[in-house]
């Protein structure tokens, strides 16, 4: 065989990805919308604070808060906040919801450590707040670094408070301490998952005593008052709050060339970011209408009143469906869901837990992900063939660039999306999502191409025709 030959047939017959910087790409456009990636971070560190977030975004792009039985036509752009932790966006198509809707769904909560309901104590003469972690951390991480605190007291009488301890430019921030190396000879020995107990994860909150030095409880009185103060809680109070400890700083670049993002809370903020803004983004009523979902409580099941199984999404699609004279049943078998979540990017430090033909690169665009589970694809939603192609030709008409991937090797472990409870839902589903490097470390890093294709694939799909 002639050697063009033989390059022409490896061209037609076999795979050719390419790392995204080898393909058309416009940089200006890439750095713009990670800046605006970056902000959305910076202001939304907990679900609440990025679903106030994502509704002055929706707001400053007219979109109206969805009223029970407000009549809707093609072009109308509403959202409905769930309780202030989730929120359900809609631009309302050209075509009936009888046509099915094109859905993102992303996740908007983020592994972190929770104030247990009685967190406030004093040993040694030190004040600390115990905690409950939320999600899968590896709590090792999660010492010596810079802590804030964010989320809300609910008075008796239902007054809520917003609280941001270290959110500020020069505020005081919390630490979760750990052992000397000096003394951590038998903590050395331990494996990574025990080495640091749960019950160790307590925020270091002050150490200045109140009154007398016959008093005792001083430093824990000190520091209620200084709540008490500021907030005008009481240590009761706390029976009511939600009180979420997040790592403290910014968003920023990472890396001499700056091709990548570092932060606390890519997964899923990064997919959430890009599936609000392809849809405040869209130039022209869609086609069919455009939904966006940003759920809570991904990280612990998607329980619970605000996350993907409640009923809080269904209710929105028939009061959707209700004012077109459409049943619900009718627009989920014919709609298209992207279940948009990270996914794990390729570390060369660790290659042993991936499977190098089917993992998740950096700069090869967004990760499509067939199934995702543990043991056998347990726990997934398995998509079908068909919509595999679909998105493939969404994308591929549209440029974006796409890899499709497998989490890691069969059997090394695995995890779950919201995927499956919308396509239990007899929604099409497909996962996709950027890939993520130190996925829920106190700091993620991801590819700014990534970022901006996820964005891009997005769009295509809410603007596709069918
Ligand atoms: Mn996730
Ligand atoms: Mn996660």
């Amino acid at each position: 065989m002639e050697n063009k030959e033989f390059k022409e047939l490896k061209e037609r017959l076999l795979s050719t990805k390419k790392n995204g910087y080898d393909r058309p790409l416009d940089e200006a456009a890439m750095e713009a919308y990670c800046d605006g990636y970056k902000a959305f971070l910076n202001a939304g560190k907990t679900e609440r604070l990025c679903a106030a977030e994502t509704v002055r975004l929706a707001e400053a792009r007219g979109y109206r808060p969805y009223v029970r039985g407000m009549a809707l036509s093609a072009g109308d752009k509403v959202y409905l906040s769930n309780r202030g932790k989730a929120v359900l966006l809609a631009h309302i198509g050209e075509k009936s919801l009888a046509e099915g809707a094109q859905i993102a769904a992303a996740h908007i909560d983020s592994p972190r450590l929770d104030l247990k309901p009685n967190p406030l104590y004093e040993e040694a003469e030190l004040a600390y707040f115990k905690t409950h972690y939320y999600g899968g951390i590896r709590k090792y991480q999660w010492v010596t670094i810079p802590m804030e605190l964010h989320g809300v007291v609910v008075l008796r009488d239902g007054t809520s408070v917003p609280v941001n301890i270290g959110g500020g430019p020069g505020d005081p921030r919390l630490v979760i301490t750990d052992l000397l190396p000096h003394l951590g000879a038998e903590q050395g020995k331990k494996p990574l998952a025990t080495a640091i107990p749960a019950e160790t994860l307590n925020l270091l909150l002050g150490s200045r005593p109140l009154g007398g030095e016959e008093e005792s409880g001083r430093v824990k009185l000190a520091v209620m008052k200084l709540l008490n103060d500021k907030y005008g809680i009481t240590e009761d109070d706390f029976a009511s709050a939600e009180l979420e400890a997040v790592p403290a700083g910014d968003a920023c670049d990472i890396g001499l060339d700056r091709s990548m993002i570092g932060a606390y809370g890519h997964d899923d903020r990064v997919c959430a970011y890009a599936a609000l803004k392809a849809l405040l983004d869209l130039e022209k009523t869609p086609a069919r209408t455009a939904v966006c979902v940003l759920a809570d409580k991904e990280e612990i099941g998607s329980d619970g009143v605000t996350g993907m199984q409640s009923a809080a999404f269904d209710t929105f699609m028939e009061d959707l469906c209700e004012a077109q004279g459409v049943p619900v049943r009718v627009c989920f078998e014919r709609s298209f869901c992207l279940s948009a979540d990270v996914t794990a990017a390729y570390d060369p430090h660790y290659a042993d837990v991936y499977e190098k033909r089917n993992a998740a690169y950096f700069n090869y665009g967004v990760g499509l992900c067939k199934y995702t589970g543990a043991r056998g694809k347990s726990g997934a939603s398995d998509a079908d063939a068909e919509t595999v192609a679909y998105v493939r030709r969404v994308f591929d008409d549209a440029g974006v660039a796409w890899q499709i991937t497998e989490m890691g090797k069969v059997d090394a472990g695995g995890g779950g999306t919201v995927a499956m409870y919308m396509a239990n839902r007899n929604i099409a589903t497909l996962d996709a999502g950027v890939p993520v490097l130190s996925m829920h470390a106190p700091f993620e890093t991801v590819a700014k191409l990534d970022c901006y294709e996820t964005y891009r694939g997005m769009k295509a799909l809410y603007e596709a025709k069918s």
